[in-house]
């Protein structure tokens, strides 16, 4: 136990992890079916969970629906306090929550840390918007009426998450939906299940403590078998999905053919524009971060830097430099800056991927390659890697989930890089290097970026929860987190109120008895 992972799951009151483990509602973990977890971090196995069958979600869905009645009827306000007090369960668990997170997906003790405390910021972001579920009043062209809109919970929400953000991603959605007064059942990703069970056993804590019931959060484990539970159920009206666009767009289809309510967070091909007047230290920080950091596992980790031409050989040269210095290691140990892919498909499809960038034309700048050895004993840790290629190349045009950068060149305008950049069938997230107001302003207006995330003078990877997140095109075009976003987990209902004695109809249409 050389992480001291043993502890980590008893105070994150995971048991039974040789026998799987389930949510602690053993009445809904009738299966005998386990997913097992293994590290990336050293191969090892942490445990075992159950597989929810059919008969565990309707147990779930039946649990959901009492919970919801009691939930929608408990104030705004006071839901948010519950939350406040899920926030302060997190600040006690944050490195043993942060720690799980890193040993099971692989990124950073740092970033799993920094997982956790974006948990954190969305609970307080959401206690304060107990007291905001705002609508408008208008006024009516009848006299003496009265025209409001109120915003009333959903009922169930359905959470599909992603293996790269285990926990934030499920964050987000839960607590907004719950000062919302719905009520959720998450399915995590397969690949990270122990970090889900960690966060239902935290969730439940604090239910427990206030009296209320554990359904108001829900868990449910499996593959996309068991996910597609959730998005076939006409009892769930919004299903939130994160993850591919191959997944989204099978997703899209089943909560369509129901005429449910879908929020889609899926893949991007996030580019930086690099232009004459790119401040060349802070680019190469902001790309080298952007492309390796989590191993290039983030929706928005940098996937293409479009360079002018003037600056070219310059940032290449940066670039080499830079990624000559990047240790490749264990994540636990602060001191590597790449950590492991998830698992042996991913370093598949990582290896597919550099073969077909020189099958295309493509010309490898920093090899890339597996790591094996002692310390790489998972067989899950390689080489971030950067590659010349051409916009029109179809490796180009798909998110490789991986640490490989690539490097396009633009010449004249501004213009010339908007047009590689918006020419791809993602639109998460985008950025441009400049200090010149008029390329900035550019690259921000409708002329400019199509993405749902545009920055300015800061690279594409990561976002603060108080903005809405999310991205156009192949992306799927949801919203989550800040902002507005709460609003897809209500329905809008518009309410006039006559406190007349006539009854005159809208438009001045006459209708006498
Ligand atoms: P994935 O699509 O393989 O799986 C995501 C989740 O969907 C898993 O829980 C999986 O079990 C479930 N799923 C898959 N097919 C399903 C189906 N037909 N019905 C119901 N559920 C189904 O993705 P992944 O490999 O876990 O994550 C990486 C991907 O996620 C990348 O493309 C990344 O860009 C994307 N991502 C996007 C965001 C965002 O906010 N836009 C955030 C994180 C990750």
């Amino acid at each position: 136990d050389t992480f001291g992972i043993k502890k980590v799951l008893e105070e994150l009151g995971i048991k039974d992890i040789n026998e799987g483990t389930s949510t602690g509602k053993s009445q809904f973990s009738s299966s005998a079916a386990f997913i097992k977890s293994f590290s990336p971090v050293d191969g090892e196995l942490i445990g075992s969970v159950k597989i929810s069958t059919q008969e565990d979600y309707e147990k779930v869905v039946e649990s959901a629906q009492v919970a919801f009645k009691t939930w929608r009827n408990t104030p705004a306000p006071l839901r948010g306090e519950i939350v406040r007090q899920f926030g302060d369960k997190l600040r006690q668990k944050k490195e043993a929550l942060g720690l799980l997170v890193s040993y099971e997906m692989g990124k950073s003790y740092q970033e799993g840390l920094g997982e956790v405390q974006e948990m954190i910021d969305i609970c307080d972001f959401a206690v304060g918007l107990s007291r905001q579920l705002y609508g408008l009043t208008m006024h009516s062209e009848r006299p003496g009426h009265r025209m409001y809109e109120q915003y009333h919970p959903l009922g169930i929400v359905g959470i599909i998450s992603a293996f790269n953000f285990p926990v934030a991603v499920w964050a987000w959605n839960a607590t907004l939906a719950w000062v919302c007064g719905d009520v959720c059942i998450w399915k995590p990703s397969e690949k990270t299940p122990l970090t889900g069970i960690a966060c239902q056993n935290i969730a439940a804590e604090v239910f427990e403590a206030n009296n209320l019931p554990e359904g108001i959060s829900n868990l449910i484990n499996g593959d996309q078998h068991v996910g597609s539970l959730l998005t076939k159920d006409t009892r769930v009206p919004l299903i939130s999905a994160t993850g591919s666009t191959r997944m989204g767009k099978i997703v899209a289809q089943d909560v369509a053919a129901r005429l449910g309510k879908s929020l889609l967070e899926l893949g991007g091909n996030n580019a930086i524009i690099v232009t004459p007047d790119a401040d060349i230290k802070m680019t190469i920080i902001g790309a080298v971060f952007g492309a390796v950091g989590t191993c290039g596992q983030r929706c928005t980790s940098t996937r293409r830097l479009i360079i002018h031409d003037s600056m070219y050989d310059k940032v290449k040269d940066a670039l080499v430099k830079a990624y000559s210095q990047l240790k490749i290691g264990n994540p636990l140990d602060e001191t590597n800056h790449v950590g492991p892919l998830i698992d042996q498909d991913a370093v598949k499809m990582y290896q597919n991927a550099l073969v077909e960038v020189e099958n295309q034309g493509g010309k490898i700048l920093i090899e890339g390659g597996v790591l094996v050895g002692e310390n790489y004993k998972s067989g899950c840790y390689v080489k971030p890697a950067i590659a010349e290629v051409k916009p029109e190349y179809s490796i180009v045009q798909h998110e490789t989930f991986a640490p490989i950068l690539y490097l396009l060149k633009y010449s004249g305008d501004v213009e010339n890089a908007l047009h590689i950049q918006n020419n791809v069938a993602q639109g998460l997230s985008s950025a441009i290097m400049t200090n010149n107001l008029r390329e900035a302003e550019q690259f921000l207006s409708v002329n400019g970026s199509d993405c749902g995330i545009a920055n300015v003078n800061i690279g594409t990877s990561g976002a603060e929860i108080g903005g809405a997140f999310g991205g156009e095109k192949e992306t799927g075009g949801g919203r989550e987190s800040g902002s507005d976003a709460w609003k897809v987990y209500m329905r809008r209902q518009t309410n006039t109120i006559n406190y007349t004695t006539n009854l005159p109809l809208a438009q001045g249409i006459k209708f006498e008895l």
